[in-house]
């Protein structure tokens, strides 16, 4: 499979600034990992078997998930419950996983003297019922009800405004004491949330060989090479997977979206962060109309936007290589590939700008790039995520070799 041999070797950035990541610490420095959820319940019908497993972590559950899945699976999750006579309430994060949200689950929590939250739902109702469990100190059990995200997996919130803009993400001390991942469950899910998912894991690699690709320490070359790992099986099972759901395939590229991107955020830890593809991310995220694109979504249309500015900025012929690989893959499996494709056809130039200012404000994740990024340059990039391969001229219109320095 040719895409997946591209930019198989480990840039080089000795050059990069890491002092900000925490990479020129001493080597006896305190290191806290979260690798892993403390137990990991995967299979078909999992969740009827999980009930034991549930019931050792608590006896009065505060299950919080969107209003749609907890009509839909009161069906599903209740008998569970209630065959370990578990006294259980429910409670909605909507309308998204806010601060506001986060007060009022508490309240919830408390009134029902909860001893254990239950996350269940998209990565935003698992990031919310994570957080609160942190915050109230008890355990954690999640259920991804699709693949789109690895949020069932990590020590990690994304707090949004009400509205739904990003604001800030939370580091929690542990990953979840119980991950029950089911495929029956993820196979009711509609199939853009797995397409999501796949744009979500493929960022691992692209973001964290610019960020950790040169680090000397040994868990975080793991990570990096786990991402690679993570992307070369959905380069290779992804197009399966999609046109067969429940089968083999796709269990495999659940298992790499859920399970595996999230091994690779626990084993990098704070030091394997993400980058421009992100950065782009969080800045659509406070356009209103991005809100009806999906995470994975919009991150997919990132990692594009990050390979257009090593290309543009810095001559970066593996990078436009690299982009073009993923547009033919995009368009096998239906992943985004501009601001079109995202339904962001009609925004402003205002609104565009608006986006790229705060992908670029001075604590974003863009600056982990290997150089310097400004508005200005971002809007080009991303604008131009689908435009062909430059060939790099010299000034007499000869093609010139270009010496990759990442
Ligand atoms: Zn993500």
């Amino acid at each position: 499979m040719t895409i997946s041999q591209q930019r198989d070797d480990i840039p080089d950035q000795s050059s990069t600034d890491f002092s900000a990541t925490g990479m020129n610490q001493a080597p006896t420095s305190l290191l806290s990992l979260s690798v892993a959820p403390a137990q990991v319940l995967r299979g078909n019908q999992a969740l009827e078997q999980s009930v034991d497993a549930i019931a050792r972590l608590g006896k009065r559950p505060l299950v919080v998930g969107g209003d749609r899945t907890l009509a839909s699976l009161t069906s599903k999750l209740k008998p569970v419950l209630e065959q370990q006579q578990l006294s259980y309430s429910s409670a909605s994060y909507t309308p998204d996983c806010s601060e506001a949200s986060l007060s009022a689950l508490k309240e919830a929590a408390a009134s029902h003297q909860a001893d254990l939250i239950i996350g269940i739902g998209g990565g935003k109702a698992l990031d919310t019922a994570k957080l609160l469990a942190y915050q109230c100190q008890l355990p954690i059990v999640t259920i991804p009800t699709s693949g789109a995200t690895c949020a069932a997996w990590t020590a990690l919130s994304n707090i949004y405004s009400d509205e739904g803009a990003f604001l800030y993400d939370v580091s929690l001390n542990h990953c979840p004491d119980l991950l029950i991942l089911d495929y029956n469950l993820i196979q009711t899910a509609p199939q853009r949330t797995l397409i999501a998912g796949i744009g979500d894991a493929l960022a691992k690699w692209y973001e964290a060989s610019v960020s950790s690709g040169s680090s000397p320490v040994t868990l975080i070359i793991a990570a990096v090479q786990q991402a690679r790992v993570l992307r070369d099986i959905l380069f290779q099972k992804s197009a399966d997977a999609l046109k067969e759901p429940g089968s083999e395939a796709w269990r495999e590229v659940v298992d790499a979206t859920v399970l595996l991107a999230g091994v690779i955020g626990g084993l990098g830890g704070a030091q394997c962060r993400t980058v421009a593809a992100h950065a782009v991310h969080n800045g659509l995220t406070h356009l209103p109309s991005a809100h009806d694109a999906l995470h994975g979504e919009k991150v997919a249309y990132g990692i594009l936007v990050q390979l257009r500015l090593e290309e543009m900025l810095q001559g970066n012929q593996l990078a436009a290589s690299a982009r073009q690989q993923l547009l033919k893959f995009y368009s096998e499996i239906g992943l985004p590939q501009t601001l079109e494709d995202l339904g962001l056809g009609n925004i402003t130039l205002a609104e565009l700008r608006k986006a790229a200012e705060i992908a670029c404000n001075p604590n974003s994740d863009i600056h982990r790039l290997p150089f310097e990024v400004v508005p200005d340059q971002l809007m080009a990039a991303m604008v131009s995520t689908t435009t062909p391969v430059e060939k790099s001229r010299s000034p007499l219109g000869l093609t010139v070799a270009v010496t990759d320095s990442q």
